[in-house]
């Protein structure tokens, strides 16, 4: 039943994601109409615009939540009520602009809630922390981690922008998640950084499961989507600990990110282990 409840939470972050992009499809629909309604207002629109647009291109990256719908709905109230009453614009346009900043806070709230990485999918910083604890506190055998760098993803970036490499970050993560079994739990706990439990699973075990993770994300031929113009490939670099009963969190983590420095300053494009570490081979 250990398995079936992972398994379950795989599943319940996967369901959560289809949600919340549905939700933040709304929003931004919703953004977008109160601009469209400060719009038909007219002289002070352009202050408020490249706020609105901010507030939009912000959740085009991230997500949110039911409340901060309710704050847009005030908001484009508000604004729809600027054309009846023929109050002072000025004042009705002030109190929609500091109902996108409610907005704003409340969206800041809901991310720090989230569990979730909007742009992969996959589990975030605190979805790791959090399921590494669970992980760690139920099961019974052996449990490793792994830690997943891209390599030189700032040149990559700086060759074909942001954009590409967001799009490049999202494509590794699911092939990421693909690659490794339903039990394990991937997650994306920096920029270009991520991080695999492997529950049941003892140092050689998952130094094998790195190994293979390295070598077929490494044969992944990248393609721009519109034009199918070759990116080349990435490849990443992996350090692998397991855990030793009674230790610290912060003490495996340690490890593994020792392997993972490791395993760079090998030459990259592969993996390292704690004991590699401790004794200075490859
Ligand atoms: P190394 O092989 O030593 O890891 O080199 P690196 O360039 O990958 O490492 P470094 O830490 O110097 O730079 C990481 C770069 O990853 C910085 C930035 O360009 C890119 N990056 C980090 N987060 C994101 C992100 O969310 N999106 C995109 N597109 N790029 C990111
Ligand atoms: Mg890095
Ligand atoms: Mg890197």
């Amino acid at each position: 039943t250990e398995k079936n409840e992972m398994l379950y939470q795989r599943f319940f972050v996967e369901q959560y994601e289809t949600k919340l992009n549905t939700v933040r499809k709304n929003l931004q629909e919703t953004l977008l109409s109160i601009l469209k309604e400060l719009g038909e207002i007219s002289g002070q629109t352009e202050i408020y615009e490249s706020s609105t647009l901010k507030c939009v291109d912000k959740l085009s990256e991230d997500m949110s939540v039911n409340e901060i719908r309710n704050v847009l709905d005030e908001a484009i109230v508000a604004t729809k009520e600027i054309r009846k009453s023929g109050e002072s614009t000025q004042q009705r346009l002030k109190e929609t602009t500091e109902n996108m900043q409610v907005l704003q806070k409340e969206f800041e709230q809901a991310k720090s809630e989230l569990l979730v990485d909007f742009l992969t999918g996959v589990f975030n910083r605190k979805g790791f922390d959090q399921t590494l604890k669970r992980s760690v506190s139920e099961t019974t055998g052996p449990l490793s981690l792994l830690f997943v760098d891209v390599d030189h993803f700032k040149k990559f970036n700086d060759k074909h922008g942001h954009i590409v490499g967001d799009e490049t970050l999202r494509f590794m993560a699911k092939n990421m998640q693909k690659s490794v079994k339903g039990s394990d739990f991937t997650a994306r706990i920096g920029g270009e950084e991520f991080a695999v439990i492997l529950p049941e699973t003892p140092l050689l075990g998952a130094r094998t499961v790195a190994e293979t993770l390295r070598a077929s994300l490494a044969q992944l031929k990248l393609e721009k989507k519109s034009k199918s113009e070759s990116l080349g490939t990435i490849t990443v670099s992996i350090g692998v600990a397991q855990y030793r009963p009674g230790e610290s969190l912060e003490n495996l983590i340690n490890r593994a990110d020792k392997a993972l420095y490791f395993a760079k300053n090998a030459g990259r494009n592969r993996v390292a282990t704690e004991s590699d570490v401790a004794n200075g081979t490859t």
